[in-house]
């Protein structure tokens, strides 16, 4: 589905102008389609059937809270990474028995918080955190529910900085290392062992991994299974990717049936926790042309928007596709980068890109910017981070305000008492 179209040649999100946006919000602004959110969430909803399951949305991909909010009135659970993210889930309505904490550094204070709202299950990812875990529980008087996440060494053939289910990556633990802790989890009065996780990596467009990832964690199941271990959540973490420039990825029904079907002979809820899948192409950043300039060798469109807008360009090379928000009257095209006004040579949205014939002040729209967009920004170059806008229907919201000047500096102090 595509929720971005041309309507007499003015490019819409549903049933909304961006032109229109544009003029009311100002630029730049990130778009959402609440129907795209709702479709994929739907997609993996249909894949699970009448299968136990639990679908956590990636929170770090968008943690607006008008999406949170929506995925939650769908029924959706979150995999979180942070207190922050814990909070921001609970506030959008998400129910903390649908929420599962992963990540390698999770603090102390962190801990205490998701025990006292009662979440489903930490994925642990050392044995150091697992000891922690444990003391924090005590603490509390209560009994933390874990997971471990396994590396299952499968190489997701993607981009190496977002591949994590190898053995050299920084998370999960061996299926050997996995095993000694489940032992030493099982014995410790202040833990319950309730399932295992596995996030093998990002933008993963083939089906070979994810199935090779699930039989490897399907044979640890069965190793606890024969230590006496029983586990009532098999988590197969997110990474199914989207289509940026033409890739081809399994839908995520085609995707979850596969592993439905594997998954026939075991008891478990199987627990799966996409981003980029649900929201990357349900978001675009909406830009205007400040300038066009022509160095003699190379030609840019110069726009408001920056690196620390949107940060995948930049920090990955990543593909967006760009269009005019306005198709122009005239056919020509040239070859143009499309930078920001940061001060770095990488500070780029594309590069070597046919674009229209554009003047300043024309309108652009940086596609499939849903996912690791708003939420990697930052405010690099004291740039107010920018307007986020969802549309529902025929209607749209400010979801996020732009930041002003005044949030810029509202945190930081001028010491009185000392002089420099
Ligand atoms: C980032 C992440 C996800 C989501 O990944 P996507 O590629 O956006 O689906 C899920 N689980 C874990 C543990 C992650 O780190």
């Amino acid at each position: 589905m595509d929720s971005f179209q041309y309507r007499n040649g003015i490019l819409f999100c549903e049933d909304v102008s961006l032109a229109d946006i544009a003029q009311q919000v100002g630029t730049p602004f990130y778009c959402y389609s609440s129907t795209h959110l709702k479709a994929r969430f739907r997609a993996y909803e249909k894949g699970f059937g009448n299968r136990k399951h639990l679908i956590c949305f990636a929170v770090k991909a968008n943690s607006n809270l008008a999406v949170l909010s929506c995925l939650a009135s769908l029924g959706a659970g979150a995999d979180i990474v942070s207190g922050g993210e814990l909070y921001r889930a609970v506030k959008a309505g998400i129910s903390p028995e649908k929420i599962v904490y992963s990540g390698v550094g999770k603090t102390e204070e962190e801990m205490a918080f998701a025990l006292e709202q009662g979440i489903a299950m930490f994925n642990v990812e050392s044995l150091e955190e697992l000891k922690t875990l444990s003391k924090v529980a005590k603490g509390l008087g209560k009994k933390a529910p874990v997971a471990f996440r396994v590396n299952p060494d499968v190489d997701p053939k993607t981009h190496p900085y977002i591949s994590t289910g190898l053995k050299k990556n920084k998370f999960g633990l061996s299926p050997e290392q996995a095993l000694d802790a489940y032992k030493e989890a099982a014995t410790d009065p202040n833990l319950t062992v309730v399932g295992i996780d596995c996030h093998i990596g990002s933008q993963i467009v083939e089906m070979d991994p994810f199935l090779d990832a699930f039989e490897r964690v399907k044979n640890m199941v069965k190793k606890l299974e024969d230590m006496g271990i029983n586990l009532s959540f098999v988590d197969i973490g997110g990474g199914l990717g989207i289509s940026y420039k033409g890739e081809n990825p399994p839908s995520p029904e085609e995707y979850i049936s596969a592993v439905v079907d594997k998954a026939q002979d075991m008891p478990q809820t199987i627990v799966v926790e996409p981003g980029r899948s649900i929201c990357g192409n349900a978001g675009v950043l909406v830009t205007k042309i400040l300038y066009t300039k022509d160095n003699g060798e190379k030609e840019f469109y110069i726009v408001d928007a920056g690196m620390n807008d949107l940060g995948r360009p930049s920090l990955y090379d990543a593909y967006h596709e760009i269009r005019a928000v306005k198709e122009p009257s005239s056919p020509g095209t040239k070859q143009v980068d499309v930078v920001g006004p940061i001060c770095e040579t990488g500070d780029f949205l594309a590069r070597d890109r046919v674009l229209p014939e554009l003047t300043s002040g024309a309108l652009l729209a940086v596609m499939s910017a849903g996912a690791y967009g708003f939420t990697m920004s930052s405010n690099y170059n004291s740039r107010p981070r920018v307007a986020e806008v969802m549309v529902y229907g025929d209607k749209f919201h400010v979801v996020r305000n732009r930041e002003s000047w005044d949030d810029l500096i509202s945190l930081e102090h001028i010491p009185q008492e000392v002089s420099c």
